[in-house]
């Protein structure tokens, strides 16, 4: 049996190979950036208040143990970010991955920030993660290490403090476990401590989908804006998970032509369009749930390989939907889409924007892309609340008029200051929490 210093050599060792090629950027360091950049534009806003909004109100870093499998425990590190909570309630989902850092975790809370306010909605940024490869994990060593994380988190989560949703290889699930330990150890149920839960307790129809149906709403508006029709567009999709998988599928119903899906496992490329449900039905199917194996298009192998052609595919639409740090200074040159909108959280570093703005390229900013699963999650929070449920069709449609509404918005701040969409976005964004920041003001 393989010792736990062996395995967790072997893990550093993949977690190398899954970082090599990539450019090592700091996500931290990126949000800081693009909060400058805004900021740029908004001298009535003290400097004080740009040094807030570029730091996590409070973080919380837990070590704790997981009992495996082969009997023996193992020590993992987890992080609990809230970024905000002026606001509200600080919102943000939660990741699983090897390559989780505190700085990635603080970035991703400060975008969940930015988001919630270009939507409109009454919560602040959090994030968090736990430094672990659940593809290597059993379902109970998942189930314990996330009742332990929990456990360990669950002073500073709640309702009416912070809500966790799904991120990077977290589910709905995952979402239950957090819901069923956070009501053990309240004594009573508590649905509204995370988003993202199965429907039979309190979970939101609709869900499951919003985040790729809102990219699919905002893609289609940039298509509208470019004067470029929605039928025949050619499309390509990094990450075929929670959020790609939805997205193809809706862009593909939409009338969309996909011609390039990759993911961890490879690419795969078909000129005359992927049959993507079939490609769904193929990763349910594989263990793995990976597209490896899939026979409806050419197949190029590996993380780095199939996922670089498919970067630089000359398509219409691009839409990363997997990690931070995709698309960088080394390959932005190389970008062949016309359209590039952000599925994912932070995957374009802010030397990659400024090649992809001098190039033409029309990039909507992941802190409006995606924030469809965010505003669907609000309406899960609300109805576990009132403890009153709505219809899919009640929930497609509110999501659909805020999203195309942020759309308008964000594309006006642009045309009033001059700026690219992501400049424009985080300037609302940074006027509406300093607005909220200024009118509480500080206790004592
Ligand atoms: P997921 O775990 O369901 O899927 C991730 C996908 O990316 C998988 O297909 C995986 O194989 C692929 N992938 C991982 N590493 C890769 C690599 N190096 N190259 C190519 N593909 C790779 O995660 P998800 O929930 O779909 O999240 C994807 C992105 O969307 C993340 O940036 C996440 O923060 C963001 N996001 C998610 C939600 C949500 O509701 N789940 C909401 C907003 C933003």
């Amino acid at each position: 049996m393989e010792s736990i210093e062996l395995k967790e050599n072997r893990e550093l060792k993949e977690n190398r190979e899954l970082k090599a090629g990539i450019e090592e950027v700091n996500p931290y360091e990126s949000a800081k950036k693009q909060i400058d950049k805004a900021a740029g534009y908004l001298p009535e806003i003290i400097p004080e208040i740009i040094e807030k909004i570029k730091k996590p109100h409070r973080e919380l870093t837990v070590n704790f143990p997981v009992r495996m499998d082969d009997g023996r425990f193992r020590l993992f590190t987890g992080y609990r970010v809230q970024h905000s909570m002026v606001a509200g309630p600080a919102k943000g989902g939660i990741r699983y991955h090897p390559n989780v850092t505190l700085d990635e975790i603080r970035a991703l809370a400060i975008w969940m920030t930015m988001k919630c306010a270009v939507v409109n909605l009454p919560y602040g940024g959090a994030k968090g993660g736990v430094v672990c490869n659940p593809r290597e994990m059993s379902q109970r060593e998942l189930e314990a290490l996330t009742r332990r994380f929990t456990y360990e988190i669950c002073s500073v989560i709640g309702p009416d403090m912070d809500i966790p949703a799904p991120d990077v290889n977290t589910n709905p699930q995952t979402m239950a476990w957090i819901m069923d330990t956070y009501s053990m150890l309240k004594g009573y149920p508590v649905p509204g401590v995370v988003t993202g839960k199965p429907i039979c307790i309190g979970g939101c129809r609709g869900r499951t989908e919003a985040t790729g149906r809102g990219v699919a709403i905002i893609s289609g508006e940039a298509l509208k804006y470019e004067n470029m029709p929605i039928k025949g567009t050619t499309v390509a999709v990094q990450g075929f998970g929670k959020v790609g998988s939805h997205t193809a599928r809706i862009l593909n119903e939409m009338g969309c032509k996909v011609v390039g899906i990759s993911d961890i496992s490879g690419g795969t490329f078909n000129p005359n369009g992927i049959d993507v449900p079939k490609l769904i039905a193929h990763v349910s199917k594989s263990e793995e749930r990976i597209i490896a194996g899939f026979d409806g298009g050419k197949f190029v192998e590996g993380s780095n390989h199939g996922n670089e052609e498919l970067l630089e595919m000359d398509v219409d639409l691009l839409v990363p939907a997997a990690m931070e740090n995709q698309i960088t200074k080394e390959n932005a040159h190389n970008i062949g889409a016309k359209v590039l909108v952000e599925a994912a959280n932070g995957p374009t570093t802010p030397e990659a924007s400024e090649i992809l703005n001098k190039n033409d390229v029309f990039l909507i900013p992941d802190i409006l892309a995606n924030a469809g699963g965010v505003v669907v999650s609000y309406f899960e929070w609300v109805q576990n609340v009132q403890r009153y449920y709505w219809t899919e069709e009640e929930v497609n449609k509110k999501q659909k008029s805020i999203m195309v509404k942020s759309f308008a918005d964000v594309l006006n701040t642009a045309k009033e200051y001059g700026v690219d969409m992501r400049t424009a976005a985080y300037i609302l964004a940074i006027r509406k929490e300093a607005e909220a920041i200024q009118t509480r003001m500080i206790w004592p």
